[in-house]
């Protein structure tokens, strides 16, 4: 059986990188750059006061003294004085720093009086420095320089950024479609009583959410019973998509006729079971031409039935498909070490990610929780991690360090 790194290396090898589009800023959020985003100004784009105050000659400063008011600047104006050791303008938080000045005092210690129809300020600052409440021109970025790289994912932080250096318009890769076929003849939706036998679809729903969290688009395609007819039928229609996901019907049952169903479509084998914990029966698939100017692949995934086996095969393998069509890094699930909060026994030879939640703010110390295993989504809802225990019976005792993938 292949192991999760094999698995994650056979699915990059069948990635291609989706086109490339224009959105607007408003529907940026969320998308990945597709190219590298230059700055068109200096920022900030002249030396700017940091606070409401005075701008001063700093060198020679004696607290106490008296200098005359030339001008007043607010954000917007251009100062029109310059300035020497007699003198003082006052400004506004945003505004240029008039020619001579080369600090700021805080309004907040400064006293102005008017002597015979001028203005004078005396300020009460102890000592100032040169640069002293200044932002200089360009210390943020310079026009001409890279600010953001390609590959990066639009948080709104970025949206902020891209309106500084002018961007109305981004290209970004198309979003990944994602058909998603919930297979068993024991699912009903959500919004029914299961009958005798029967439970609720959890996995199209929670698929779904996963789809978007990942910055893919879900096409939820419902339910499918487990016959031959009926799934062709719906993995037709899910071949449209980028990528088909399918939940169910991958084990070794005498109702699992996934992988005979995706064969009869013509979807090729890529790989089928993985060393891990759950998810081991996960099935994964391709077909299309690749490189073909259409982008008409299909990437297809056979997630085992159990919700919690298909939750963790998401976040290890199509989250990571997602990311890689839509041009990010594949470094996009770090681990945190912790300490175990409890001792933990590892009885199986297969790769595990265990439900578990730090008991700490600073998330250093986690511990596993008391999960009944794939078919128990409650644990996993509740979980902030999994903690990966390889696959090597052992005991680990508490205070062992480990590493977490946060949730
Ligand atoms: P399977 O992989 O089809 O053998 O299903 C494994 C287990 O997962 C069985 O107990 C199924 O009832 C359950 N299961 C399959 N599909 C779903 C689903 N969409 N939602 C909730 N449970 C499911
Ligand atoms: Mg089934």
């Amino acid at each position: 059986m292949i192991s999760v790194d094999q698995a994650r290396e056979k699915i990059a090898n069948q990635i291609e990188l989706l086109a490339v589009e224009s959105v607007g800023l408003s529907s940026a959020l969320g998308r990945v750059l597709a190219a590298d985003i230059v700055s068109d100004c200096d920022s900030p784009p002249h030396d700017k006061s940091l606070m409401d105050g005075y701008a001063i000659v700093a060198s020679g400063y004696r607290r106490g003294e008296r200098l005359r008011v030339a001008e007043q600047v607010v954000a917007g104006q251009v100062p029109s004085q310059s300035i020497d050791r007699s003198s003082a303008t006052r400004i506004m938080t945003g505004a240029p720093i008039p020619a001579g000045a080369t600090c700021v005092v805080m309004v907040e210690l400064s006293q102005v009086e008017t002597i015979d129809g001028e203005e004078f300020v005396t300020l009460e600052a102890d000592r100032v420095e040169e640069g002293q409440n200044i932002l200089p021109r360009g210390c943020v970025m310079t026009a001409g320089e890279t600010v953001i790289k390609r590959g990066s994912r639009i948080s709104p932080a970025v949206v902020g950024l891209l309106a500084e250096v002018g961007y109305g318009q981004v290209e970004v890769f198309r979003q990944p479609t994602v058909a998603i076929l919930s297979t068993g003849n024991e699912l009903v939706d959500h919004w029914q009583q299961p009958g005798p036998g029967c439970i609720r679809n959890s996995n199209g729903p929670m698929i779904a959410a996963s789809v978007r969290r990942a910055g893919g688009e879900p096409i939820e395609l419902g339910i499918s019973a487990d016959d031959e007819a009926s799934l062709r039928a719906a993995v037709k229609r899910g071949l449209a998509c980028d990528i088909l996901i399918m939940s169910g019907g991958v084990s070794a049952g005498v109702m699992d006729l996934t992988p005979q169903v995706l064969a009869d479509c013509g979807v090729e084998e890529i790989f089928h079971k993985v060393n891990l914990k759950p998810g081991k029966p996960l099935w994964v698939g391709r077909i299309g031409e690749r490189e073909s100017a259409t982008n008409e692949a299909t990437l297809v995934f056979g997630l085992p039935g159990n919700p919690v086996s298909g939750f963790v095969c998401f976040e290890l393998f199509v989250r990571f498909a997602i990311h890689a069509m839509a041009g990010q890094g594949s470094e996009y699930w770090q681990p945190t070490t912790a300490k175990l909060a409890k001792s933990f026994q590892q009885k199986t030879r297969r790769d595990t990610y265990f439900p578990a939640r730090f008991v700490d703010g600073e998330r250093t110390i986690v511990e596993p929780l008391g999960w009944k295993g794939s078919a128990d989504l409650r644990t996993i809802a509740q979980a902030d991690g999994l903690v990966f225990f390889p696959g090597e019976p052992r005991e680990y005792e508490l205070d062992t360090d480990v590493l977490v993938y946060p949730l």
